[in-house]
């Protein structure tokens, strides 16, 4: 049997960390067997659907990766299937025609709890041998109900919270087709599970209540069920909901954070799963040794700083082709031209290790694609003093007979003003520093001003170098 898996989010909300995590297992699973994942639109509720969200989905999936094996799928565009397989259930008696109005189903309701009984539709159109159905009233359009099996249980064998029992009369008869035609959510999974061949349900636990429900009309169907994994929530930090304030962020929002994809995909994967001690697991690993004994039936909490740490472990390690381009785009969106400076993996290897996101090292490395508009006021004020203007003019002077623009000379340079000045090193690299970046922190000065190129730094160095002859002697 080949694994089938589906992604099946309602586009009501933005795509939230929650739902790319049940992706993610959903990828994973089908990924580790040879299988297929597809991504499914579930927008059959057209007042709450918008194509904001639907849109949204496509985008993070796409950036995190997690691409269907099939062409897009959109529930609102199957009707006539499920129209088909309505018709299929009535003549087959499956499923019935109700015509029971609202107030009728409401005083039902009151009775029931007047008598302290569960809610629940009481069968009076269920079709029984024997039994005399009511006339059906004029004008009134039916609802199609499923005719739910009364004796017995459903048996849940969920492959992350084990065995769940249900008792068949604790389900009452579904409607599956409203008076209007329109099919109910329940009954369009169950069709959709059918027809696509999807072999295993991995999905949030907030559903397991409706699984035996679909077990049994895809028992109806004459159609094998699936196998479910009901995935537990994520809870915050603090054990509360997850809230926007813990981090349930769409998914492009962690992208603006300067999480790179897999970062994110690697984060997530360890929220309810594991595998011994590892931490960090490339792409194919994870799908080489997912599985669903190692994920947790409890809730999983989501650690900000962990996925901090996550990211800043990845960007260290990182194959530099996957990074360049999230690299790019953070620089873009910093309002920087990247094709004005050096290469950007020359520029990543220099920055990874003090960096834990891109946004980071975007922010920390655009003056090497734009010029300097102003200096760190604190940093300009201790290290561009007028003690600095010897220290720049003898480093201009030096750098500008360099032959050899490579980290080696320009460190030799640097180290011969120190010296001839009598200056600590530090005391030569901070203005160097605040001169080309603007502020006092930077990679190794050499390998900051050979990526620079001598152009830049020339002329940064000289801007500076006038700025420090204008401002008050150092106190
Ligand atoms: N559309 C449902 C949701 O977004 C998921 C349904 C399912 O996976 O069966 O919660």
């Amino acid at each position: 049997m080949s694994v089938v898996t589906r992604f099946a989010p309602s586009p009501t909300g933005f795509l939230h960390i929650g739902g790319a995590r049940t992706a993610l297992f959903s990828y994973l699973y089908a990924k580790r067997f040879g299988g297929k994942y597809l991504l499914r639109i579930e927008d059959t509720d057209r007042e709450r659907s918008t194509q904001v969200a639907v849109d949204a989905i496509f985008e993070g999936m796409k950036w995190l990766g997690l691409t269907s094996d099939f062409p897009e799928i959109y529930q609102t565009q199957r009707f006539d299937r499920y129209a088909e397989v309505i018709a299929q259930m009535l003549a087959a008696g499956t499923a019935y025609h109700c015509y029971a109005s609202r107030e009728e189903l409401d005083a039902m309701r009151a009775e029931q709890q007047a008598r302290k009984e569960k809610p629940r539709y009481d069968g009076r159109w269920r079709p029984e041998q024997g039994k005399l159905l009511p006339t059906p009233p004029e004008g009134v359009k039916p609802v199609v109900r499923f005719k739910n099996p009364q004796e017995g249980e459903v048996v849940l064998d969920d492959l992350i919270k084990g065995k769940i029992v249900f008792s068949s009369d604790e389900l009452d008869d579904l409607i599956i087709a409203r008076g209007d035609g329109v099919p109910t959510y329940n009954f369009c999974v169950v069709v959709d599970d059918m027809d696509m061949g999807i072999t295993h349900v991995i999905r949030g636990d907030d559903h397991v209540n409706n699984t035996p429900r679909q077990i049994n009309i895809l028992k109806a169907l004459g159609a094998t069920p699936p196998q479910y994994a009901h995935v537990s929530m994520i809870l915050g930090s603090d054990g509360a909901k997850l809230s926007k304030r813990h981090g349930a962020l769409g998914v492009m929002e962690y992208r603006a954070m300067g999480f790179t994809p897999d970062a994110i995909l690697n984060y997530l994967v360890r929220l309810g799963w594991s595998h011994g001690d590892q931490e960090l697991f490339t792409r194919e690993e994870m799908i080489a040794k997912f599985d669903f004994e190692h994920v947790s039936a409890s809730p999983a909490r989501f650690d900000m700083e962990k996925a901090y740490w996550v990211s800043h472990k990845y960007l260290k390690t990182a194959d530099l082709a996957a990074v360049v381009p999230e690299f790019d785009w953070h620089l873009r969106q910093q309002g920087v031209d990247p094709a004005n400076g050096p290469a950007l993996a020359d520029v990543i290897v220099q920055q990874r290790e003090r960096c834990r996101t891109l946004l980071e090292m975007a922010e920390k490395s655009k003056f090497f694609y734009a010029s300097v508009e102003s200096y760190n006021e604190k940093d300009a004020a201790k290290h561009l003093t007028a003690k600095a203007v010897p220290v720049l003019s003898a480093l201009i002077e030096g750098l500008t007979e360099l032959s050899d623009w490579q980290a080696e000379a320009i460190h030799a340079v640097v180290h011969a003003v120190a010296e001839k000045l009598g200056l600590k090193l530090g005391d030569v690299a901070q203005p160097i520093r605040v001169a080309v970046s603007g502020a006092a922190v930077s990679p190794p000065i050499d390998q900051t001003l050979m990526l620079l190129g001598r152009t830049a730094t020339l002329a940064r160095l000289a801007a500076a170098a006038a700025y420090a002859a204008q401002s008050a002697p150092a106190a």
